[in-house]
């Protein structure tokens, strides 16, 4: 079977290197001609464990292609995914734009039947607008060939995508003609083998699934921080706390760990997208508007500690940062909560020094030279006042205490991601600050 994905990015890439893995015949499709010419050169636009070999391999094999013309590409094709990305447009909804751009270009040239997927993350509704845009350029070139749509949202996590492509907790796909649902079938059947579930229903459903799965994530972290913050004014430990909760199988134990709120690219825009469809519906989301607003503090709440501690004046004082990304595996900082807090460190006359395994590059962007990058993580902290941990990368876990209580001036540790033992680093002589404990007594 051949397949063309457009829009290679995060998902478009693992969509169309986990394809090719399983003996597909893949092309995929971009605008930016740059990535593209990187990408036939074997250079990855971004960091994602084991996608960079997986991609290389499969060209080797000739499965795998790239090109930025989607003519050529939907030749012999007979299934299309769009990956393009869904930003948010200015009152928060999903910007569309792309997603129907494709679908236009899709009516435009495609030749013969063709199944149109839309795997990126659109509002309930999209798959009329992707039918009547490529119904609409048929009917310009005056063709009459036959077309199904369907969604089939991707829920994989960056930082372990290939794992969640190749071993998905399960496929949901939206469709409405036994044709399409016999080419989903056949084509994810290298996966559903190995007990995999797909679960098909109507477009409409699955189109809510991915936003109801994510604003469900969502909700988790934004209503664990906010216990935790109630925690730190009772006098309670949310450590303790989340793990008493976690051991009722009702709740389970993942996804209620605090931290500095919730960023990247999916979860902000799409508790965003969802509240602004109900409102479009005249339903008020009660419960993610609450989700967004504790999140919105929560990227607060590290900075706040910092400039409490010193008492208010920043001016002057070096902060260490470890971590920049949104979580740890990606040098995705879209929406990261570093982006909040270093901004507004600086905007205090703070001095900033940084340091990430992998996303110091992609920070570059952001803060150019106004903040200052090392490769190594203990020459972040050389002559600062205090450490701040912004992402929980593994590397971070066990570092040397020795040496960091020797770099900073003061031995004060702002964790925002709980990593560390609040009695252990009181006994190794650091002040300790972390989310939702009481660390003062
Ligand atoms: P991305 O920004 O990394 O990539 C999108 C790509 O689409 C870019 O390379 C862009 O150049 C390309 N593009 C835009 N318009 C195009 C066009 N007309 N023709 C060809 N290419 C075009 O985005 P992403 O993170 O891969 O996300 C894509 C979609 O998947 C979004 O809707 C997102 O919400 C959803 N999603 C993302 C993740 C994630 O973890 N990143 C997970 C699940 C779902």
């Amino acid at each position: 079977m051949k397949i063309v994905i457009v829009g290679s990015g995060y998902v478009g890439l693992v969509t169309g290197a986990c394809f090719s893995e399983v003996g597909i015949d893949v092309t995929c499709v971009d605008i930016d001609q740059k990535k593209i010419e990187n990408l036939n050169n074997g250079i990855i636009p971004i960091y994602e464990p084991g996608l960079e070999d997986m991609i290389v391999r499969n060209m080797k094999k000739g499965r795998l292609n790239f090109t930025t013309k989607i003519q050529e590409a939907l030749e012999g094709a007979e299934v299309l995914f769009i990956s393009v990305g869904t930003p948010p447009d200015e009152d928060g909804s999903a910007d569309l734009k792309y997603v129907v751009a494709v679908a236009r270009d899709c009516g435009k040239y495609m030749n013969d039947y063709m199944l149109i997927v839309t795997k990126s993350t659109v509002p309930v509704g999209t798959s009329k607008k992707v039918r009547q845009a490529v119904k609409e350029e048929l009917d310009k070139r005056n063709a009459s060939i036959e077309f199904d749509v369907a969604s089939n949202p991707e829920f994989l996590k960056e930082g372990a995508a290939i794992n969640d492509f190749l071993k998905p907790d399960r496929i949901v796909v939206g469709l409405d003609t036994p044709r399409a649902e016999d080419l989903m079938k056949s084509l994810y059947k290298p996966f559903t083998l190995n007990g995999h579930p797909i679960i098909f229903m109507d477009i409409v459903s699955a189109e809510m699934t991915k936003y109801a799965a994510n604003s469900m994530l969502a909700t988790k972290i934004s209503f664990i921080n906010d216990i935790a913050n109630l925690c730190e004014i009772v006098g309670a430990d949310i450590n303790k706390v989340r793990k008493g909760i976690g051991s009722d199988s009702r709740i389970g134990t993942k996804f209620i760990y605090p931290g500095i709120g919730y960023g990247g690219s999916c979860f902000p825009k799409d508790v965003q997208a969802l509240i602004r469809t109900a409102s479009e519906h005249n339903y008020d989301l009660k419960v993610l508007q609450a989700v967004e607003a504790v999140n919105k503090n929560q990227k607060l709440v590290l900075f706040n500690k910092i400039y409490n501690y010193f008492d208010g004046d920043l001016k002057g004082k070096t902060i260490g940062i470890w971590g920049l990304s949104f979580k740890p595996q990606t040098d995705d900082m879209r929406e990261a909560p570093s982006l909040s807090i270093i901004n507004n460190l600086l905007e205090h006359g703070a001095i900033v020094k940084t340091y990430d395994p992998v996303a110091m590059q992609e920070a570059k962007h952001h803060f150019g030279d106004s903040i200052t990058y090392f490769e190594d993580q203990y020459e972040a902290l050389i002559d600062a006042d205090c450490l701040a941990i912004l992402t929980e990368w593994p590397e971070f876990k066990f570092p040397n205490f020795k040496i960091m209580q020797k770099l900073l001036n003061k031995s004060a540790v702002f964790d925002g991601r709980n990593i560390y033992d609040k009695e252990e680093m009181k006994k190794d002589g650091f002040e300790y600050y972390c989310i939702g404990v009481n660390t003062s007594e």
